[in-house]
């Protein structure tokens, strides 16, 4: 690194203190979520994304500024090849810059790799799992891959990995499997946090008949099982409730219902090098640039400042009106989930 004129933390102009930095290694993918992508999706031109090393020396970059969490995610960030060399290399940082390195995946590659992230250091991932009816997760992810998913996160449980499922709620769709999908989750020793859509990229079908609101869905729950909020905080977004039946905790995302940017410690960086300060926002500062500059180091600092400075106060995410365009053209899965 060089002599840095920056040598701050990231605070923005809300005094948000900003250590976590969720990193797309790829915006490609196994599955096609109907939530997230269209079947048809246009992927990011290959030769545009960061090469591993672009990648490693911009997340030096971040711990200078004093970023402590790092989540890799995608697209789904296990397709991307190499990328346990990313692990194993930023997996070194773990008790030095950084206190934790993360991972969200859709589980369909864990059962070959659950074993390599636990020894690079990870010992926390979230698995996206929004059915387990074979059925009905063929036809959200629009691939038939239950069967892959379920054996990766037995694999994830053996190599000592402690679990998060993330469940999307869909209307109409998973409605009716949320409380069995928690008791299981809950039975397996998983933790489960449940997800608001979010209107991000044009997706086949219109958001309208996707959107539940999970205040909703905490009602339901409440009929049938005892839910005290509970003292957990993790810094991020989700509100926790203990269930006294099944003996676990839920987490509750509900950016439409209750906006928590607020609290936001976040930026997210998409596999070509792009900083978004905020998921539903159209500010970018472009880091690749500044990585293939002169000047990489000095120049990424000072894109981390500008970021700093247009870092938006809150999303607006609406789902009301039958045929609006999303909050953001960019779809979940390249801004970084
Ligand atoms: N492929 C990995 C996975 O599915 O976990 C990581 C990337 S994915 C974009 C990260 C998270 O975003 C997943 O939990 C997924 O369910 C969620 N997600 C994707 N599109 C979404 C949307 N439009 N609204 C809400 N959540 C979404
Ligand atoms: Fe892929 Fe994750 Fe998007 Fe599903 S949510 S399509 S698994 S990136």
């Amino acid at each position: 690194m060089t002599e840095a004129k920056h040598q701050t933390g990231l605070v923005d102009r809300y005094q948000r203190h900003i250590s976590y930095l969720r990193l797309s290694v790829t915006d490609r993918c196994d599955l096609r979520c109907q939530y997230c992508m269209p079947e048809r999706m246009q992927f990011l031109p290959k030769a545009e994304i960061l090469s591993l090393e672009e990648v490693y020396r911009m997340a030096l970059g971040f711990m200078a500024r004093g970023i402590t969490k790092i989540r890799l995610t995608g697209g789904e960030p296990l397709v991307r090849r190499d990328v346990i060399d990313l692990v194993r290399t930023l997996g070194r940082h773990i008790g030095q810059e950084l206190e934790e390195l993360t991972l969200t995946t859709n589980g369909t590659q864990l059962s070959e790799m659950a074993d390599d992230l636990a020894a690079a250091g990870i010992r926390r991932i979230n698995v996206s799992l929004d059915s387990l009816d074979q059925q009905k997760f063929a036809k959200l992810t629009r691939r038939d891959r239950l069967e892959q998913v379920l054996e990766g996160l037995q694999a994830a449980k053996a190599a000592g990995l402690r679990v998060k499922i993330n469940t999307v709620a869909m209307k109409d769709f998973n409605e009716g499997e949320i409380a069995s999908l928690i008791a299981w989750a809950h039975g397996e020793g998983f933790d489960l946090t449940l997800i608001e859509v979010m209107p991000l990229g044009e997706v086949d079908g219109d958001r309208v008949d996707h959107f539940v609101p999970l205040t909703a869905v905490i009602e339901r729950l409440e009929k049938s099982w005892t839910m005290a909020p509970s003292g957990h905080v993790t810094g991020g977004p989700a509100r926790y409730f203990d269930i006294t039946e099944t003996g676990g905790r839920l987490g509750v995302i509900s950016p439409l219902t209750n906006n928590f940017c607020a609290g936001c410690n976040r930026i997210r960086v998409t596999a070509t090098g792009q900083l978004y300060p905020c998921l539903g926002g159209g500010e970018q500062v472009d880091l690749r640039a500044a990585l293939r500059s002169d000047d990489p180091d000095e120049n990424l600092s000072a894109a981390l400042d500008e970021a700093m400075r247009i870092k938006p106060e809150r999303h607006f995410f609406d789902i009301s009106q039958r045929g609006a365009e999303p909050a953001q053209p960019r779809h979940m899965s390249v801004t970084g989930g």
